[in-house]
C-alpha cells in the first residue's frame, strides 16, 4: 500500500493500515492496492470494510458467524459479576472491620495495662507512705511494763471507754483472737519480722485468726474482761513470738509514744 497525499497525518495513515487489514481479513483485496483520498476517519473505513465483508458473505452464505444474543444468559453472567464485584466489597469491609476491631482492642488493652501499672504504682507509693507502725490505741498511759505489785507487768496499759478502737500495730496475720486467762478475751497479731504483738481485755474481737491486717486496721475494741480494774487495752510485745519485752521502748524506737 502507498499514500500519495502528503497532508496526511500519522492517524489518519493509521487508520488506512487498520482499514486495509480489515480488508485484507474479510478476503479482499483487489481495488486496495492505493489509497487515493484523504481518509478522514476510522469510521469511514470501518463501514466501507464492513460493505466489503458483507458482500463476500453474502456470496458464501454459510461461512457466516452468527453470535445468539441470549438475554437471560447474559443477565445472569451480568448479576454473577455483580455478586463477585458485591463479595469483593463485603470480604474487604469485613477485613476492614476486623482490622479496626484488632486495633480497638489493642487500644483497650494497652489503656488496661496503663491503668494498672498507674494503679500499682500508686498502690507502691501508699505503701511506701502508710506507717510501718502505729499506736495500738489511743488513751491515757496508765501502766508501765515491769514489777508491779508483787509480780511482773509485762505489757503497757493504754485507758480509754468500752468499745474504742483497737488496731494492729503492724503489718501482720491475726493468729488468735479468743478468751484467754486474765484477758479475758485476747487478739495476738505476727508480723513478718516473728514479733508477736498482744491486745488483751478486749470488749469486741473484729479481726479473727487468720485475717491478714496492715499497720493501723481494726482488729477490736477497748473492753474490760478478765482481771481489769477498768476498761483499757493491755498491750505486749513478744519478741520472736516469746521474749516479753517493754513495749514502751519498743514503739518509742519506732517513732510512737505513749
Ligand atoms: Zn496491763
Amino acid at each position: 500500500m502507498e499514500i500519495n497525499t502528503p497532508t496526511l497525518g500519522g492517524r489518519v495513515v493509521a487508520a488506512a493500515v487498520a482499514a486495509g487489514a480489515l480488508a485484507t481479513t474479510a478476503g479482499v483485496v483487489n481495488g486496495w492496492g492505493a489509497v487515493d483520498q484523504p481518509l478522514n476517519s476510522m469510521a469511514t473505513n470501518m463501514d466501507l470494510a464492513a460493505k466489503i465483508a458483507g458482500s463476500t458473505a453474502a456470496a458464501q452464505p454459510r461461512q457466516q458467524t452468527v453470535h445468539v444474543i441470549k438475554p437471560g444468559l447474559e443477565a445472569a453472567k451480568l448479576v454473577r459479576a455483580q455478586q463477585l464485584d458485591a463479595g469483593q466489597h463485603v470480604d474487604q469491609a469485613i477485613r476492614f472491620a476486623q482490622d479496626g476491631y484488632s486495633a480497638r482492642q489493642a487500644e483497650i488493652q494497652r489503656k488496661a495495662d496503663a491503668d494498672a501499672a498507674e494503679k500499682a504504682r500508686i498502690a507502691a507509693e501508699e505503701a511506701a507512705k502508710r506507717p510501718k507502725v502505729v499506736k495500738p490505741a489511743e488513751g491515757s498511759f496508765t501502766s508501765g511494763f515491769g514489777g508491779r505489785w508483787g509480780t511482773t507487768h509485762y505489757g503497757v496499759d493504754i485507758a480509754n471507754s468500752i468499745g474504742t478502737p483497737i488496731v494492729s500495730a503492724m503489718d501482720g496475720t491475726v493468729i488468735e483472737a479468743g478468751p484467754a486467762s486474765g484477758f479475758g478475751l485476747w487478739v495476738r497479731v505476727q508480723h513478718a519480722d516473728g514479733t508477736v504483738t498482744v491486745y488483751g481485755h478486749v470488749n469486741e474481737i473484729i479481726a479473727n485468726a487468720g485475717t491478714q491486717v496492715k499497720a493501723g486496721d481494726l482488729i477490736a475494741t477497748i473492753g474490760n474482761r478478765g482481771q481489769s480494774t477498768g476498761p483499757h487495752l493491755h498491750f505486749e510485745v513478744w519478741l520472736n513470738g516469746s521474749q516479753k519485752i517493754d513495749p514502751q521502748g519498743w514503739l518509742a524506737e519506732r517513732g510512737i509514744t505513749l
